[in-house]
């Protein structure tokens, strides 16, 4: 069956159709220019950003495949993590549409379709691999067997910030444009890596090695801004974020890859909005070349949050067999990642 996925979990209105792995259609509307002003997402405007966006995404999509509402087989919809209200506008569009056309809805974890999104560009995830998903709210080291059927192992996770916040943290202490971490990049272009030794956190021999930290990071570039600022100098922006951004990612790729090595998987899939970053990209090129493992990172479009990874996660839930969720399902907005597929019923 054709599959609509329904994306709204933050600032991103996403609608995708996904039909044996192909992706047929998919349309993004953001509300990211109404939170630059306030310096991150303000919940209740993304909700209702939401509800404007809901039908126009959805038609739009329909229209880029060729299809009509009637060709939908199956709807998919991140029930969590995120942002409660954000959550609660696409599960309401989702479950109005699945009643309406008498087909099965499922609710899926956001970060699995960060995951799934890799396979719309690659083909079928190999069994076992190693996933890094680095994105604004989440870092973790994931080794994922089907990732529509079993449970997915936690390597390890941030003890603090994610890689996205302290990029995005970091871009407003140098005074770059919102959202940060598209910023970082771009200034990182003209500056130089080696121009300032920011630290390399969680990788001491004591340390775990696939536990991450960044707030000292972000710290560390806090005070180098200060020092310029207390000092009458003005800042060298990019130098710093072409040094931040290696900081970052040299620890990113540095433990995905001895994941890998450890664990004695030959594929390594970066997924997720960091994922969009052109140093954490080239490196971890560079480093699974050398350690003989495949690199797979799914296009730009794909990285950040879209309807199409949405409905690439339904899919594969669809064609193992999954149980649909009840129509009373309700969002998770801290859900764990165990499954794909999350159906927590409405008390
Ligand atoms: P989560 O998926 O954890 O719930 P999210 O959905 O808000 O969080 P994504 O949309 O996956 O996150 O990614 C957004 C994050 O990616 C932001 O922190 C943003 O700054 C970062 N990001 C996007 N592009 C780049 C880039 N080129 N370089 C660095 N960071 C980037
Ligand atoms: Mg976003
Ligand atoms: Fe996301």
């Amino acid at each position: 069956p054709v599959v609509l996925g329904i994306e709204s979990s933050c600032d991103e209105t996403g609608a995708g159709l996904v039909r044996e792995g192909r992706l047929l259609g998919h349309a993004v509307a953001s509300s990211m220019d109404e939170h630059a002003r306030f310096g991150g997402v303000v919940p209740e405007i993304a909700a209702r950003a939401h509800v404007h966006a809901a039908t126009p995404v959805v038609r739009r999509a329909l229209a880029e495949a060729g299809l009509t509402m009637s060709d939908i087989g199956a709807v998919a919809v991140t029930t969590g993590p995120g942002l409660s209200g954000a959550l609660q506008v696409g599960v309401a569009a989702a479950k109005g549409l699945a009643y309406a056309l008498g087909v099965p809805l499922y609710g899926v974890h956001h970060l699995a379709g960060h995951v799934a999104a890799d396979t719309l560009e690659h083909g079928p995830l190999p069994d076992p691999c190693v996933v890094l998903i680095v994105s604004g709210g989440h870092t973790s080291l994931l080794l994922v067997r089907d990732l529509a059927r079993d449970p997915i192992v936690h390597l390890g996770d941030t003890l603090d910030d994610a890689a996205g916040e302290c990029f995005d943290k970091v871009a407003r202490v140098f005074g770059l444009p919102y959202p940060g971490g598209p910023a970082v990049d771009r200034a990182a272009r003209d500056g130089d890596p080696r121009a300032v030794a920011f630290p390399r956190p969680m990788t001491g021999p004591r340390d775990d090695p696939w536990t991450f930290s960044f707030s000292g990071l972000k710290t560390a570039a806090a005070r180098w801004a200060e020092r310029h600022r207390a000092a009458g100098r003005p800042l060298p922006v990019a130098d710093g974020a072409a040094s931040l951004q290696e900081a970052v990612a040299d620890v990113l790729t540095r433990k995905a890859v001895a994941a890998c090595t450890e664990y004695g998987v030959g594929t390594l899939v970066v997924v997720g909005g960091v994922a969009a970053n052109s140093r954490v990209r080239s490196l971890a090129e560079e480093r699974c070349a050398a350690a003989g493992i495949r690199l797979r990172v799914p296009p730009l479009r794909l990285c950040t949050d879209n309807g199409a990874m949405i409905a690439a996660i339904g899919d594969l839930l669809v064609r193992a067999g999954a149980e649909p969720a009840p129509l009373n399902v309700s969002v998770d907005p801290s859900a764990p990642l165990e499954y794909a597929a999350l159906h927590p019923v409405a008390a």
